[in-house]
């Protein structure tokens, strides 16, 4: 089994991935997103809005990251978003009650039985806004995305002129003060959220629940994820949020084990009539198909961390073959090629070729995202690709400019195939948009 060391040093080593402010000694929990990090989060939030708005039921926002602070009290998040923290009387670090063992010692000085009684911490960023200091100025930075669709509800659906059932969907920055966060992008205080809001008719959120369930399933194995590392958690009793009918989450076996990766919650309509409540504003629909009857829809919503997903995503993609021998060990990174941040590397045999193999990189250039090598051996070349993991690599030869043919080479079986260039776009495009 792979660890969390080897992602984080293959990420910092190939520019997916630094520490935040490194040159200052980092800022705990930040990241910054590399060249070829950002290339890969793209395509992947690409994939999600594709997946979610590509289709006639569902439209997408994009909400500011302030709301008016009263959003958050009707949510519940002022008085409820809280996790139980608790300090080792030793060394004063804070944890989790939930995520440690409080009979066991400290993780982080030994210490035995000496932890505080848990008390409740609001995970909700607070700041001002404007230049007056005055408690009426107090904003919070949004820990999750929902919201911003829950207020624009009766805007999306009116504008858009939608019909029960639709969707809403958005990505977005979310914050949130974790008490312990911690391996490496999996649990951050800043972090993107993709989140999806569809509201339905009351009564038929089970039947909606079942299909995004398998939708959002397939999807993430779509990204190239084995069938084999993920499960379903659903949630029970005391788990269950009060206002929830139901909920279950995707599991993704990461390196420290099985943990959440995307939510699939049954949220009624506890989110719209709290928004009644304390907007003093009448969100109900008008349902034209059934006697103009009136009513708050319920709504299911899926909701996956962008940050979250791509960690599962590296860790999927991320093999050793051979490892051990010498000769002919290798580090390949094998992303599904709709997500890989590089499709296609162009890589002259000798600086002799660069003029014609320059131009065909060009032409390769404007439909896929490529990179040009030309420095090193043959075999430096293609490791460095595997490990960015590309998909395929063309080489440019000087047979080719008799026959006007490159060779191939296939990332993952390391096959290699003589294709002809006025084919190679359709070469390419038949191995990427799988
Ligand atoms: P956890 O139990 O891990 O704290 P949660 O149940 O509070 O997560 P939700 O509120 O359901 O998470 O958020 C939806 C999704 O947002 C999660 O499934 C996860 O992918 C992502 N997410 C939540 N908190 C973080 C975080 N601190 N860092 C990165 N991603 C996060």
């Amino acid at each position: 089994m792979k660890d969390m060391q080897q992602i984080v040093s293959l990420a910092k080593r190939r520019g997916f991935i630094f520490q935040s402010s490194e040159i200052y000694g980092g800022l705990s929990s930040c990241w910054d997103y590399g060249p070829y990090g950002i290339e890969l989060k793209r395509n992947l939030k690409n994939k999600w809005w594709q997946a979610m708005t590509f289709r006639s039921d569902i439209v997408g926002v994009d909400a500011s990251i302030f709301m008016h602070p009263q959003v958050w009290k009707a949510s519940g998040h002022v008085d409820g978003f809280n996790d139980p923290m608790v300090d080792c009387k030793a060394c004063k670090s804070r944890f989790r009650e939930d995520k440690i063992d409080t009979s066991a010692p400290c993780q982080n000085c030994g210490a035995e039985g000496e932890f505080t009684e848990p008390r409740d911490f609001n995970l909700m960023f607070k700041t001002k806004m404007g230049p007056v200091e005055d408690s009426s100025a107090d904003v919070y930075l949004r820990p999750e995305t929902a919201q911003g669709i829950f207020v624009n509800f009766l805007n999306v659906q009116s504008t858009m002129r939608k019909k029960l059932p639709f969707g809403i969907a958005q990505i977005g920055k979310a914050f949130r003060n974790e008490i312990t966060p911690g391996n490496f992008i999996f649990r951050t205080r800043e972090f993107e959220q993709m989140e999806m809001q569809y509201f339905v008719k009351p009564g038929e959120q089970m039947k909606a629940m079942e299909d995004w369930k398998e939708l959002r399933w397939n999807w993430h194995i779509s990204n190239g994820i084995r069938p084999e590392n993920l499960r379903w958690h659903p949630h029970v009793g005391d788990e269950l949020a009060h206002y929830a009918d139901a909920a279950e989450d995707i599991e993704y076996k990461f390196p420290h084990g099985w943990d959440e990766m995307e939510g699939i919650h049954s949220r009624t309509d506890f989110d719209l009539r709290k928004h009644e409540e304390f907007s003093g504003k009448n969100l109900k629909y008008t349902d034209v198909q059934d006697g103009n009857k009136k009513y708050l829809p319920y709504v299911l919503e899926t909701s996956v961390g962008c940050d979250r997903a791509l960690l599962a995503i590296l860790c999927d993609a991320f093999r050793i073959e051979n490892e051990g021998d010498k000769e002919n060990e290798r580090t390949v990174m094998k992303f599904h090629p709709s997500l890989a941040p590089i499709k296609v590397a162009v890589l002259p045999l000798t600086k002799k070729l660069n003029e014609q193999a320059t131009a065909l990189f060009h032409d390769l250039q404007k439909e896929f995202k490529a990179e040009y090598d030309v420095a090193g051996s043959i075999g430096k070349r293609y490791r460095r690709q595997d490990e960015i993991g590309t998909p395929m690599c063309v080489t440019f030869d000087f047979d080719s400019l008799e026959d006007n043919a490159v060779t191939v080479r296939d990332r993952d079986t390391m096959n290699q195939e003589r294709v002809a260039i006025d084919q190679l776009k359709n070469y390419l495009r038949d191995r990427i948009y799988i």
